[in-house]
Formats: C-alpha cells, structure tokens, sequence
C-alpha cells in the first residue's frame, strides 16, 4: 500500500469478497513499471487531476489462480490460470459498446485509476469479464508481462513495420524492448536507442543494434519509429528519424509538455499515433506468448517478494545488467 508520496509498506487487509461477477484471483505474480514508481513519487499525473488519491493499492500486470467466484461467474472459470485488463470500462458507454472500453470515460484502472486496488496482494478480486485465460505455456512470468506486451502489441502494429521494415525504438526499457522484440518477429530491423550504458549493453545481448541517443542517426532514416520513454524531447527527435510517408507511434509519457511541429508532419506526410492501453491486443499477445514469437521472461531481471517491492519503487535495482523489469511474488 502507497500512503503518500515516499511512503509504503504491506498491512494486513480483509480478504476481497467478489462481487456478483468477479473473481479473487490468489497473485502469483506482479510487474513494477514506472506508472507504479510515479505513484510512489507521487508525479503521476493522475493525482493531480484527481483520478487517484492515496492511499492505493499498486499492481497493472499481474497473472495468477483463481480461488473464488462470484453468484454470477460461469463454474468453469474455478481454478483457472488467468491475467487480466487494466482498464475497466463502465460496459454501457457507446466507446465501451464500441470495444474501446479502454477509453471509457468512466473507467477504473485496476491498480491505477479511481481506487480500484491493485495486484500487490496475495489475493485479488477483478470482474470475470476482464480475464484472460493463460495457457500452460504462459506460465506465471510471461503472464504478468501480457499487459505491457499488449502495449507493445499495438505500438508495433500502429507502426506498420513487416518484413526489411527499418525500425528505431528510442527508450530500451520493458515497453521498448517488448516492442524491438515483437517487431523483429515480424521481419524489422530495428536499432534501439538509449542513455544509459547498461541497458544498451543488455539491449545489444538482446541482438538488437544501438544507438546513444539520437544525435547519429541522422534524419528521415527509418520507416517507422516507437517513443517508449519519459522524456519531453524525444517524440518530436522521433518525427525527425522517419522518412516521408512513414509513421511514429508514441507510447511515453513525460512529465512536461512534449511538443511536435505538425509541419513536420505535414510536409513529410507522416502518421502519428498515441497508445494508452494495451487492452484490445491482450489476447493477441497471450498467444505470441504461446507460440514462443519472443520470449519476454528475458526481460526480468528479479523476482522479490511483497515486502521489498517498495524498495523497488523508490529505485533499487537488485541487477540492472540483466533486464529493466522487476517481478514480485507475493507469496514468498
Ligand atoms: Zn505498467
Ligand atoms: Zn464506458
């Protein structure tokens, strides 16, 4: 539990009782991604605007068991292996009735988003509605990666890259590198671009040529390029690194407004796209997971229990040579 700005720690709550149609699924395992670390800073943007307010229950990318049922959820869902959507829609709207109830103005965010609690507990009630189910070969690793592949799913999708496609990622960590990864699955050569040496080294172990920041790579370069940092600078360098015709997909976020020139997009006839959510791609990427396209589980560098996850929030990274994401079991 996060109670303010630099402040958590683990308490001992009631147990979730699901509504009619939810589930409690007994967490197996959690992802910490810098949403999570900007909670814990307390610069997410959602506490300013109100759509959060401590004290809040972390935890977007989680996979686990099911234990329990609601009055209104199918039997066969007992005992399921599961992950499950961030994003709640409110399933009445017309963007929900849409299949865009990751737009829903209405929306929770589980762990995120007007109060819903997160996964970093050892039990966890979500609606049945918002599941996917995992097959063996997701184990409990790549199935808490299902939500930030997803992400990745639709970065690259919107990117347009297939086989000889030239791609630069510019932010080599879990969403930037997920994206590299799917998008050499489709046939790209892609070249990731970061600041920080040894997420580059591992970047490189990865297979992937590299770049220290954008300044060498010139312009119009590539046929596509992915934002996947926090910095205020890099979406408009990444208009720059396209080609005429080509596209750019932002999937950062910084803290401070990042300005693009629309006339670069105009008079190179660019397309830009922004992805919020990876909700519609979940089950494509549950079954690239399946189907062994990319392995994800690479990019977990450690697995700690609940107890040192606030350390990790604040920062600690137990081996940053190994890969940017850090899992926690809340078992153990
Ligand atoms: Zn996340
Ligand atoms: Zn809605």
């Amino acid at each position: 539990m996060v109670f303010g700005p630099g402040r958590a720690g683990v308490i001992d709550v009631p147990a979730p009782l699901p509504a009619p149609d939810e589930v409690v699924v007994a967490v197996e395992r959690v992802g910490l991604c810098g949403t999570d670390a900007e909670f814990y800073t307390g610069d997410m943007a959602y506490l300013r605007t109100g759509d959060a307010t401590y004290p809040m229950r972390l935890g977007h990318e989680w996979a686990g068991r099911i234990v329990a049922l609601g009055a209104r959820v199918e039997p066969v869902w007992a005992g399921r292996r599961v992950t499950g959507d961030t994003m709640l829609g409110c399933q009445q709207c017309s963007r929900c009735r849409a299949g865009k109830q990751h737009v829903c103005a209405d929306r929770a965010e589980v762990g995120v988003r007007r109060g819903r609690p997160g996964a970093l507990a050892e039990q966890l009630a979500v609606p049945v509605w918002s599941l996917q189910e995992l097959p063996d070969e997701v184990d409990a690793t790549k199935g808490a990666l299902v939500e930030p592949g997803a992400n990745s799913w639709r970065a690259v999708d919107a990117s347009g890259v297939g086989a000889g496609s030239r791609l630069v990622v510019i932010g080599p960590g879990t969403i930037g590198l997920l994206c590299a990864m799917l998008a050499r699955a489709r046939g790209a050569s892609v070249v990731v671009v970061g600041i920080n040496d040894a997420s580059l080294e591992f970047a490189k172990s990865l297979g992937f040529g590299v770049a220290r920041a954008t300044a060498g790579l010139g312009t119009g370069v590539f046929d596509a390029a992915i934002d996947a940092t926090n910095a205020a600078s890099t979406p408009s360098r990444a208009v720059e690194l396209v080609q005429p015709g080509g596209r750019v997909v932002f999937i950062g976020l910084s803290a401070e407004p990042s300005l693009i020139d629309s006339r670069a997009l105009v008079l190179a006839d660019l397309t830009a796209v922004g992805i919020l959510s990876g909700s519609p791609a979940l089950a494509a990427t549950v079954s690239a997971y399946r189907d062994a396209l990319v392995d994800p589980s690479l990019l977990v560098s450690a697995t700690v229990g609940l107890a040192e996850a606030e350390a990790v929030l604040a920062g600690r990274r137990p081996a940053p040579d190994r890969g940017p994401k850090i899992h926690v079991d809340p078992r153990r």
